[in-house]
C-alpha cells in the first residue's frame, strides 16, 4: 500500500521555540529522539534524558548542537524519585530553568491477564504512569517559582504527556500499558484544570502506530504491516516525526490558547474503522 504522504515533501518548522529550554525523557530512541530534534531545530535548548542507552543519547546531543542551540544528556530512571528530582536540579543549574517538558518514557511488558506477572504490571504502571507524575511535579515547581517571561513565552510553562490511542482504546493483552494511558488521560486533565489557573499548559498527544523499537513486530514483516493498515484510514504507519512535529507545534505560543487536550496523531486509528464497511 502506497502512503498519501510525501516523506520528501514534509514542511520544515520554523524557529518557534527560540529561547526555550526543554527536558525530553526517553529520548534516545524512537519518538523522543524525534522529538527532542525538532524541538532543538525549533529553538530550544534540550535536555536528552535516557535510562540505558547513553551512545544512543550522546548523538541525539550531537545532532541537537549542529542547530547551533545547547543539549546534553541526562541518565535517569524515570520512576526513580531521587532521580528525577536530581536530574530537573541538574538542568536549573545547567539551563537556569525549564520552559518545556515532554514526558514520553515509556514501555511495554506485553501478557494475557491470567499470565501477567506483579512485576510487569507494576513496571509499566512505575514507568508511564508514575514517571509522568514524577516529572510533572518537578516541572510544576520550577514554572511556579519563575512564573511567566513574555519575552520567552506567554505561560509560565507547558507540560506535554505521552499518551497513547490506548488511553481510550482497550487492547488485549496489554492490561497494564492500556490501564498506564488511561491513566495518562485524567493525570494530564486533573493537571491541566489544576495549573492552567498558574498560567501553566498541560497537553497531551496520543500517538497511534508509529514505526519505532516499542513496537517493531506490528511492522516489520510485510504481513504484520498490512494488517496493521487496516486499522488505520489514512493507510500508512506514523514516523516519529510526525510526533515530534504535533509536540513542537503544541509547545510553542501558536498553541497558546490549548490546554487540557488530547491531541491525536494516529491517522484516524480512533475513528472506529471496522465500521467503515458495516456495523
Ligand atoms: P522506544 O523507541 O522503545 O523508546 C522508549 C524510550 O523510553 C527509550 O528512550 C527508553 O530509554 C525510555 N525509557 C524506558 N524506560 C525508562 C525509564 N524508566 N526512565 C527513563 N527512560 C525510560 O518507544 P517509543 O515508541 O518511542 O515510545 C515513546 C512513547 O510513545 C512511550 O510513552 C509510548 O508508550 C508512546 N507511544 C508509542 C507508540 C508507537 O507506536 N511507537 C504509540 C503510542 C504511544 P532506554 O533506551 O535508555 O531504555
Amino acid at each position: 500500500m502506497t502512503s498519501p504522504v510525501d516523506e520528501g515533501r514534509r514542511p520544515v518548522l520554523p524557529a518557534i521555540l527560540r529561547g526555550q529550554k526543554a527536558l525530553v525523557t526517553g529520548a534516545n530512541s524512537g519518538i523522543g529522539k524525534a522529538t527532542a530534534i525538532g524541538l532543538g531545530r525549533a529553538g530550544a535548548d534540550v535536555v536528552v534524558n535516557y535510562v540505558f542507552g547513553r551512545e544512543a543519547a550522546e548523538e541525539v546531543v550531537k545532532e541537537i548542537e549542529s542547530f547551533g542551540v545547547r543539549a546534553y544528556a541526562h541518565e535517569a530512571d524515570v520512576s526513580q524519585e531521587d532521580q528525577v528530582v536530581g536530574m530537573f536540579q541538574h538542568m536549573v543549574e545547567e539551563f537556569g530553568t525549564i520552559d518545556v517538558l515532554v514526558a514520553n518514557a515509556g514501555l511495554q511488558r506485553d501478557a494475557a491477564i491470567a499470565d501477567m506477572t506483579l512485576e510487569q504490571w507494576n513496571k509499566v504502571l512505575e514507568v508511564n504512569l508514575t514517571g509522568q507524575f514524577l516529572c510533572a511535579r518537578e516541572a510544576t515547581k520550577e514554572f511556579v517559582r519563575r512564573g511567566v517571561v513574555p519575552e520567552v513565552s506567554r505561560s509560565a510553562g507547558k507540560i506535554i504527556c505521552m499518551s497513547s490511542v490506548h488511553q481510550i482504546i482497550p487492547w488485549s493483552g496489554h492490561a497494564n500499558y492500556a490501564a498506564s494511558k488511561g491513566g495518562v488521560l485524567l493525570l494530564m486533565q486533573t493537571l491541566a484544570q489544576e495549573l492552567a489557573p498558574k498560567g501553566i499548559r498541560v497537553n497531551a498527544v496520543a500517538p497511534g502506530a508509529i514505526r519505532t523499537p516499542i513496537n517493531r513486530s506490528a511492522w516489520e514483516t510485510p504481513e504484520a504491516e498490512a494488517d496493521l493498515l487496516r486499522l488505520i484510514p489514512y493507510r500508512r504507519v506514523g514516523d516519529p516525526a510526525d510526533i515530534a512535529d504535533a509536540v513542537t507545534v503544541l509547545a510553542s505560543d501558536l498553541m497558546d490558547y490549548v490546554v487540557g487536550t488530547t491531541l491525536y496523531v494516529d491517522g484516524g486509528m480512533t475513528l472506529f474503522p471496522g465500521f467503515a464497511t458495516g456495523g
